[in-house]
């Protein structure tokens, strides 16, 4: 048996066709556009590359995007002044702060400092807590297109045994809140879980299983339950090609859905982002 190829460029395509309508509406109705302000910190080549098919993504939908690229060592307070400027600015309706910051820079209190109705990544901490209750419709884009992935299945996600491979605070945490809204048996590997000796075990038991690690190979094909749903967020250069975290010949074998890495999580997390905003600009011009 072979898995069908959950198909990321595909389903990006779907989900920006809509959102198009979507903003072509919303245009008409409040006579604004929506509008995106990147920041960058410094030059980084994977935040430059995301930036570049996220302007590419909000040309198309219909969303104005600006990378603002400031310098590699901005003082702390100024880009939190920077940050509280946009924030004041009614023309700008989401803000995102590109990830890897220089090391001087304090993320966790710049991400705060992101007002909580225009936070497009949804790390504010105050975003952060409103998920685990459930009341937010601004969801971290890679968690968000991992379940976009899962629905797309049709296979239902209530009572069947979820693992997540890695718990980082952009992954494997906010996926973990998102799974159990919908009511799957969870589990969350880390590197403990190697360490102990589990990852084996646990990874054989997944129903679906998510990997965001970003180790090539972690997770073995022969490990895949049959007729598992495996989404690989993994991203890993080797000899010159990108790989996910899982063995994809073998697993594609053995799983009844799978990822392709390039061209599975990665184009669906960018469509996110302009959702996010789509939801920013609804709620901050009451529509
Ligand atoms: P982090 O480095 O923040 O987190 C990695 C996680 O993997 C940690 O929880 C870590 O555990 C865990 N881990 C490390 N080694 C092992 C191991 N041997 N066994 C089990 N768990 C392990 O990475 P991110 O979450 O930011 O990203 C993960 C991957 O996903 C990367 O390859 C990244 O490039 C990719 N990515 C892809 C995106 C997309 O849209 N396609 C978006 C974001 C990320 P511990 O903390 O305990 O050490």
């Amino acid at each position: 048996m072979s898995a069908k190829l959950l198909d990321g460029k595909l389903l990006a395509q779907q989900l920006k066709d809509e959102l198009k309508e979507k903003v072509e509406l919303l245009k008409t109705k409040s006579g604004k556009v929506p509008t995106i302000k990147n920041i960058l910190i410094g030059q980084d080549d994977g935040s430059c590359a995301y930036a570049n098919s996220q302007k590419k993504a909000a040309q198309y939908v219909g969303i104005q995007y600006e990378l603002v690229t400031l310098k590699e060592d901005i003082p702390q307070e100024e880009l939190v002044e920077f940050i509280q400027n946009l924030n004041g600015d009614p023309d700008v309706n989401g803000i995102m702060l590109h990830k890897p910051v220089p090391k001087h820079i304090d993320y966790r209190a710049a991400a705060n400092g992101i007002s909580v109705e225009k936070d497009l990544e949804g790390v504010n901490v105050t975003n952060i807590g409103k998920m685990i209750i459930g009341d937010t419709k601004i969801i971290p884009c890679t968690p968000a297109s991992v379940m976009a992935h899962i629905h797309s299945t049709g296979v239902p996600i209530r009572g069947k045994e979820a693992v997540i491979v890695g718990h980082s605070e952009i992954v494997g945490k906010p996926l973990s809140l998102l799974l159990l809204q919908e009511y799957a048996t969870l589990s969350v590997c880390h590197i403990a879980t190697s360490e102990a000796g589990k990852l084996e075990e646990h990874v054989k038991r997944a129903d679906i299983l998510v990997v965001a690690v970003g180790k090539p190979n972690l997770i073995k094909g022969d490990w895949v339950k049959s007729g598992a749903t495996v989404i690989d967020v993994g991203i890993n250069r080797v000899n010159g090609r990108i790989v996910g975290d899982v063995e994809f010949d073998k697993a594609e074998q053995r799983a009844g859905y799978i990822t392709p890495v390039p061209g599975g999580v990665g184009p669906v997390t960018v469509v996110m982002l302009m959702k996010n905003c789509i939801e920013t600009f609804q709620y901050q011009n009451s529509i």
